[in-house]
């Protein structure tokens, strides 16, 4: 597999803005979410895996104890002193990395003896297209800054750290899903994630064996207004599981649902059986797979769409509309994925069908007015590393 940037361009980058060579590159990837949506925060399963788009991130000592971070996605680097590190300390893109540091300090790394250092960032994950370009910032930073400052961390520690940093220092209330599936991928494989107890199991997808390619349709359609919507199907989740008497709906079965629409309103209900069958689909398309192959789990896919657009009412029509083209052309299975209220939809799709349902989805877009869709392949691979 391919990886569009190597090690020795991120390190003529650092070496073109510092004026001298780095000490190590590091790289860390974005993400998809094959199947599992909204159920993190409702400590249920998710199954992302790690993608073959990563920000590389080039780092090199410093005489001083100032942290300076330049991108080729900004202007002017962020300068900010060792000492100075706080939540409110830094803003704007410079708080995902400058977060990471401050972040793995609060996780009880000292870095009173450290020396600063100079980072340089590239990366080729889509930006705000629902592939964590934000967990591939936190990432790359996370591993590069613990091996050179020998912090000593494993991997589900630096997760948290770059959680902390997204959840304290930028803002978002994110879970760590992101962070999990970034350190923890592996190439051709996915990882199915708890959210309650954490445990992360690295799975083999096979799609390379059978043929087939993940398809992301980014529908353009900008998610920042869901800030509310986001809030408000939380807002739902807490006052279901409440009525229901459990800690969080991971506690409810698909077998008590009859009872469950008994209890809630019509609309808690709905987004009550999103989650409560979400869960169920994730553990199902991770067993068919298992069992049954890669081709099995579409149905899976499928039916996450239907839910999430039905009774959790998150898609908007250009999703639907990406994902009834995609199935329509042949595709496997396919479904909107990450937090709704536009971004992209995915779709599993063989490999000699890539051409059709492309041009499908497409076709669909223009006959509906909605702006020109952007389609591309990605292949499960390898999680954060060193690069160089
Ligand atoms: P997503 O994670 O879906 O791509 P987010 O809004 O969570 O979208 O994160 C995107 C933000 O992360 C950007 O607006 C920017 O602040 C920061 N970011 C991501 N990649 C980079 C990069 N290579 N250089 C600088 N900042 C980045
Ligand atoms: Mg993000």
């Amino acid at each position: 597999m391919s990886d569009r940037f190597d090690a020795a361009e991120a390190a003529g980058g650092f070496t073109e803005y510092y004026g001298r060579a780095p000490g190590g590159v590091w790289s860390a990837p974005g993400r998809v979410n094959l199947i599992g949506e909204h159920t993190d925060y409702n400590d249920g399963f998710v199954f992302p895996f790690a993608i073959d788009r990563r920000t590389v991130v080039a780092l090199g000592d410093r005489d001083d104890q100032v942290l300076r971070v330049s991108s080729t996605f900004a202007p002017d680097p962020v300068s900010v002193h060792l000492d100075d590190l706080a939540p409110d300390a830094v803003s704007g893109w410079a708080a995902y990395p400058l977060g990471v540091a401050w972040a793995l300090r609060e996780s009880g790394a000292d870095l009173a003896h450290v020396r600063g250092v100079d980072l340089h960032l590239a990366s080729d994950v889509p930006i705000g297209a629902g592939l964590s370009s934000s967990a591939a910032i936190e990432c790359a930073v996370a591993v590069a800054l613990n091996e050179h400052w020998g912090l000593g961390l494993d991997r589900p520690a630096l997760a948290k750290a770059g959680q902390l940093a997204e959840n304290r220092v930028v803002g978002a209330p994110t879970g760590i899903m992101d962070q999990s599936a970034s350190l923890l991928g592996e190439a051709d494989a996915g990882v199915f994630l708890d959210c309650r107890s954490l445990d992360a199991d690295v799975i083999p997808l096979g799609f390379r064996d059978a043929g087939l390619v993940v398809l992301v349709i980014d529908t353009h359609v900008s998610h920042a207004h869901a800030t509310g919507g986001y809030a408000a199907r939380r807002a739902s989740c807490e006052a279901g599981a409440r009525a229901l008497g459990v800690d969080s709906l991971r506690d409810v079965r698909v077998a008590d649902l009859a009872r469950a629409e008994a209890e809630l309103d019509d609309e808690t209900f709905r987004r009550v059986r999103h989650v409560v069958t979400e869960n169920q689909r994730v553990l199902d398309a991770v067993r068919s797979l298992r069992e049954h192959g890669p081709a099995s789990i579409g149905p899976f896919l499928d039916a996450s769409h239907v839910s999430m657009r039905d009774d959790f009412e998150i898609s908007v029509p250009e999703l639907d509309t990406a994902v009834e083209a995609a199935q329509g052309a042949g595709a496997v299975g396919a479904r909107m994925t990450g937090g709704g209220f536009g971004g992209a939809a995915i779709a599993l799709v063989a490999d000699a069908l890539v051409p059709d349902v492309t041009e499908s989805v497409r076709a669909a877009f223009a006959a509906r007015g909605f702006r020109e869709p952007t389609v591309f392949a990605v292949a499960a691979a390898q999680g954060a590393r060193r690069d160089g």
